[in-house]
């Protein structure tokens, strides 16, 4: 499983509890263990009997900003993301789904009952359109080299989120990013999309990079292209969360996330970041809460118990 790309962690996370030294020994014991971690990875059935690992998937996925990702280690993402995403599709009641939906259709939505678009509420959003997102806490590569990614399946979408943040307005632009390339169809036939990098912070890129880009701003801020006028040109970390507390009202925006528009325009991460800690009570991991809202809306018992625990552990939402 090593030399066919897999990481460690991935293979221990995926090895059955069940497992001991002695079932080595047993033929029947053997091939649970393979059909365990076959389901659990996305091995193909031919990996079953032979002694090479081959996966379900391999070169159908669209990856976005790809660096030095080889073959083999593409056909073990995109396999480790679709049986996820089909575990968490099956556990999740079928919805009005994304397909086609406009980014001011759903900002008008979101707004017609909250103040802003945050990540709270995109959340919510997913789920009510029967789009499931969790936070993966294990990956299939020693490194984590994927930023997020949308799973197709028989017309329904699951989105994973691969990179955390200790402030929830970059991971707010990373959903709203993944919803744009699933409501503006940009998988087509394929059954995956990868942002291998930030979506924010990678150089251009393709036109559906530049339009999921745009969805996403257009959700968020109600602009393509968002400009605010805050009468200040220059800005440390205090006027910065204070400008954005005053304007966040005024423009409906999430301050943080209005923080990070106006850091982008002037490149200025450093005092965006010294302004989340003044704009949230503090910094705390957001996969918690991601993952915390996808526990509370899956349909545990939809799914077989060795699904249902895969999921537990790949969201790390035991106990
Ligand atoms: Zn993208």
């Amino acid at each position: 499983m090593r030399e066919a790309g897999l990481g460690d962690h991935a293979i221990e996370a995926a090895w059955p509890s069940w497992w001991s030294e002695e079932l080595a020994n047993d033929a029947s014991g053997r091939a649970e263990l393979r059909f365990a971690l076959a389901r659990r990875l996305g091995l193909s059935p031919r990996s079953l009997v032979g002694d090479r690992v081959e996966f379900v998937w391999n070169d159908e996925a669209l990856f976005k900003n790809l660096s030095v990702v080889d073959a083999g280690k593409r056909a073990a993402l995109t396999s480790f993301g679709m049986t996820v995403g089909r575990s968490l599709l099956r556990a999740t009641a079928p919805g009005p789904s994304l397909a086609g939906v406009g980014a001011t259709e759903l900002r008008d939505a979101v707004l017609a009952g909250r103040e802003f678009v945050d990540l709270a509420s995109l959340l919510g959003t997913c789920w009510a359109l029967g789009v499931p997102v969790i936070h993966l806490r294990v990956f299939p590569l020693d490194t984590k080299s994927m930023h997020a990614m949308v799973v197709s399946s028989n017309g329904r979408h699951a989105i994973l989120l691969g990179r955390d943040a200790t402030y929830p307005a970059p991971v707010a632009f990373t959903l709203a990013h993944e919803i744009g390339h699933a409501a503006l169809d940009h998988l087509g036939e394929a059954p995956a999309l990868l942002d291998m990098e930030d979506p924010a912070a990678a150089i251009p890129r393709d036109e559906q990079e530049a339009q999921a880009d745009r969805y996403a701003l257009t959700l968020l801020t109600g602009r393509a292209d968002p400009t605010f006028e805050t009468g200040r040109e220059r800005f440390n970390a205090p006027t910065l969360a204070g400008a954005v507390r005053e304007a966040a009202a005024r423009y409906r925006i999430e301050p943080g996330t209005l923080a990070l528009c106006l850091a982008y325009r002037r490149r200025a991460w450093p005092v965006a970041n010294a302004a989340m800690r003044m704009i949230y009570d503090r910094p705390r991991p957001v996969w918690r809460e991601v993952n915390g809202i996808a526990a509370l809306q899956l349909d545990w018992g939809a799914i077989t118990a060795d699904a249902a625990a895969w999921l537990r552990t790949v969201m790390d939402t035991h106990g």
